[in-house]
């Protein structure tokens, strides 16, 4: 069987700036690390190919720097992985992303199944894994938390839909999209970690894509206009009760009733 990973690298930490002009993050100015919601996808997918047998393609798109991701998957045994970067990609709204993803699976493999992560941990749309899917006209299950069956034909799997699970079962080629505690990843080994190093990262540009129209690309293909992106103001006032206790919790229910919380 044939499996893609979808993995995304997100900034380590949530101090990042912002270009005032065209709202989106600037990646540069902070450390990056694996989604860790992908690893998790990842480990579902190695569990998947242990009961079945297959090829783990992993691919990310994204800027040079999202070479370190790809490594990290191939440390953890995915047999090939792919950057999907070029120029008139940046800018890609969800939409795009999606579209550009799709474009570039069918250009790798004929996956059975796409393994995704439920979100990313800075975008956090959780929209890249359905739009992804009905780009490539496949059935999908998301908030994937057990995978209870798999044989050559079809997949059974438990979606956490927040107030009721429901049990799936799809038919190949499809899509699932996983929760991050229910596939708690592995430790790759010192030795897989210095192999990894050696192994090629193949690279997939637009030139490679059936859809070379670079106008459904990046900036010019993404309907998603941000008119206005801040950091909203966080406004605290400090008030300090001084007294014995009887006296300072008087106070404060004089307080919390002059705020009208009570
Ligand atoms: C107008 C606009 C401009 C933007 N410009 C930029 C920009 O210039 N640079 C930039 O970095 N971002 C930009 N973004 C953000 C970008 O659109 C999102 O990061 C991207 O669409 C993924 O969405 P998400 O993070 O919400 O993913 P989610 O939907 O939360 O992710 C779900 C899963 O999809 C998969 N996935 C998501 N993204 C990728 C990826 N890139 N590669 C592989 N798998 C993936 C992963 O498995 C992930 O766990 C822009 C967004 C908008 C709206």
């Amino acid at each position: 069987m044939e499996f893609v990973v979808c993995i995304k690298q997100v900034p380590s930490s949530d101090k990042i700036d912002i270009n005032p002009e065209t709202g989106s993050l600037v990646r540069e100015s902070t450390g990056a690390k694996t989604n860790p919601y992908d690893l998790s996808a990842i480990e579902a997918c190695l569990q998947v190919r242990e009961k079945v047998g297959g090829k783990i393609h992993a691919i990310s798109m994204g800027p040079k720097q999202a070479k370190t991701a790809l490594r990290e998957a191939l440390a953890l045994s995915v047999d090939e992985v792919f950057l999907i970067s070029d120029s008139c990609f940046a800018g890609s709204d969800v939409l795009t992303t999606s579209y550009t993803l799709a474009q570039a699976i069918k250009t790798i493999a004929k996956p059975d199944i796409i393994f995704c992560g439920k979100q990313s941990t800075d975008g956090d749309t959780c929209q890249v894994s359905p739009e992804l899917a009905e780009f490539l006209g496949i059935p999908h299950a998301l908030y994937v938390v057990e995978i209870n069956d798999i044989n050559d034909e079809y997949i059974v799997v438990t979606c956490d839909m927040g107030s009721y699970r429901e049990t799936v079962k799809m038919n190949f080629p499809c899509l699932i999209s996983v929760e991050k505690d229910s596939f708690i990843p592995r430790f790759s080994s010192l030795r897989n970690k210095i192999e990894a190093q050696k192994k090629p990262i193949n690279t997939i540009e637009l030139k490679d894509l059936e859809d070379k129209d670079k106008n459904n690309y990046g900036y010019c293909g993404s309907p998603t206009k941000v008119s206005k992106i801040y950091v909203p103001e966080i406004k605290r006032e400090t008030t300090i009760l001084d007294g014995e206790t009887d006296e300072v919790v008087d106070k404060l229910f004089l307080k919390l009733d002059e705020w009208e919380v009570l």
